[in-house]
């Protein structure tokens, strides 16, 4: 999964891209649910909110490294497929 890291602007423009609703409004920035983040596997070839961040603020969770198989896992449980 992916974080958001304190140097966020809050600009609101990676929430709507996030096709698992993963990202939202914290009580300073925003924030990722890891619960919810594949990465973009299932739906895109990259993560979609790194590309739109303007500040370059999301990045791998270190403790939370995870592999094309976790990932896809995860993709499949949360559009239903299992
Ligand atoms: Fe959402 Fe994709 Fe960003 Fe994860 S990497 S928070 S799934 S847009
Ligand atoms: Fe924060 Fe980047 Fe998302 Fe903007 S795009 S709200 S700066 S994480």
């Amino acid at each position: 999964a992916l974080r958001i890291t304190d140097e966020c602007i809050n600009c609101d423009v990676c929430e709507p891209q996030c096709p698992n609703q993963a990202i939202s409004m914290g009580p300073d920035i925003y924030e990722i649910d890891p619960s919810r983040c594949t990465e973009c596997v299932g739906h895109f070839g990259e993560p979609q909110c790194q590309v739109v961040c303007p500040v370059e603020c999301i990045e791998i969770d270190p403790a939370r490294q995870e592999g094309a198989d976790v990932l896809m896992a995860r993709y499949r449980q949360l559009a239903g497929l299992e």
